[in-house]
């Protein structure tokens, strides 16, 4: 094992964008445990930032309103990420990483995929491992489900478990308002609570022709009218308060409301930025959410800023 090769930098920070599932098709449980998707993947204009500095061993840190949710211990996917990454290139993995949260923790947004998935690029860039892009999306996929898509960002159907991704285009920008919730849902919990609710027998899943033309189209009263997500039945069955919240969205002028992946999130899809902005204010003043943020979509996946 080696030390990393010098590069002039002594730190990098990768700005990585957190994801709403436009549509989230889930089959039965497979015999590994794991379901088959259909998870349209779009990229939303909320991010974290990843930034990798020298060290002499393995460091992690986190700050932001949530930083107090995120273990900071090897379970953390960007510490995992880093050792991976490292590991690949036969070297230590000495960096120090912070991240720098925006992203709601635990809240069906796939912040810690897109800490990984910042994690890698941040670490490939400062360590001057020039990882072909293929590579790194193959470790990507070896961490989780959700982690190569913020890689990549903008749109994609995510099939297997999710993680085989072929991009998709998208025709306009689509505004969206995040209702986050006190305390998060686990995502494990969710698909145990999907399979009790359809008794292990959900249809094979497929992508809908309506949603893909729709984000071709950049049509949102189309998209609104196709959007789904076969986890919302079983997040809202852990959390009926939820659907207070996707009432209040809906009441206050949104297109289509959906509970974010596994949720507790809200997502709530705007005419345009300035409906946003007032669905926002009415959320924040219903009392039904933690908070109410505006974001546009597609999103670019991670980048290293300069
Ligand atoms: P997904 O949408 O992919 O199901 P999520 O958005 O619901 O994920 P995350 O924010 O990724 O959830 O966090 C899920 C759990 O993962 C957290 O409760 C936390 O214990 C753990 N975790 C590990 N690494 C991180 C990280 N970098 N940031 C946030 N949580 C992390």
């Amino acid at each position: 094992m080696t030390s990393a090769p010098a590069t002039p930098a002594d730190h990098v920070t990768v700005r990585v964008p957190a994801k709403v599932n436009v549509q989230l098709a889930v089959g039965p449980p497979r015999p590994d445990g794991f379901h088959d998707l259909a998870n349209v993947f779009l990229a939303v204009g909320l991010y974290d930032e990843v930034t990798a500095t020298r060290a002499g061993g393995l460091e992690l840190t986190c700050s932001g309103p949530d930083a107090s949710l995120v273990p900071l211990d090897g379970s953390n996917l960007a510490a995992r990420a880093a050792v991976r990454l490292a590991a690949h290139h036969n070297l230590r993995p000495d960096v120090r990483l912070h991240i720098s949260k925006d992203i709601p923790v635990a809240g069906g947004m796939a912040g810690g995929s897109a800490d990984a998935a910042g994690a890698l690029l941040a670490c490939d860039a400062l360590w001057g491992t020039a990882t072909p892009r293929e590579e790194l999306l193959a470790i990507c996929a070896e961490l989780g489900s959700d982690v190569p898509f913020p890689l990549v960002g903008g749109a994609a159907l995510g099939e297997g478990r999710g993680e085989r991704l072929t991009p998709l285009p998208v025709g306009g920008a689509f505004h969206w308002v995040f209702a986050t919730a006190d305390g998060g849902l686990s995502t494990p919990a969710v698909y145990r609570e999907f399979d009790r609710l359809t008794g292990g027998r959900a249809p094979e899943p497929a992508p809908s022709a309506e949603l893909l033309a729709a984000l071709d189209a950049g049509d949102a009263t189309a998209l609104a009218a196709a959007l789904s997500n076969d986890l919302q039945p079983a997040a809202l069955s852990l959390r009926p308060s939820l659907r207070e919240t996707l009432d209040a969205g809906t009441g206050a002028g949104a297109l289509a409301a959906l509970v974010s992946g596994s949720g507790p999130t809200c997502a709530f899809l705007a005419a345009d930025a300035d409906a946003a902005e007032l669905i926002a204010k009415a959320l924040a003043a219903s009392g039904t959410c933690r908070t109410a943020r505006v974001a546009a979509s597609p999103a670019r996946g991670a980048e290293v800023l300069p």
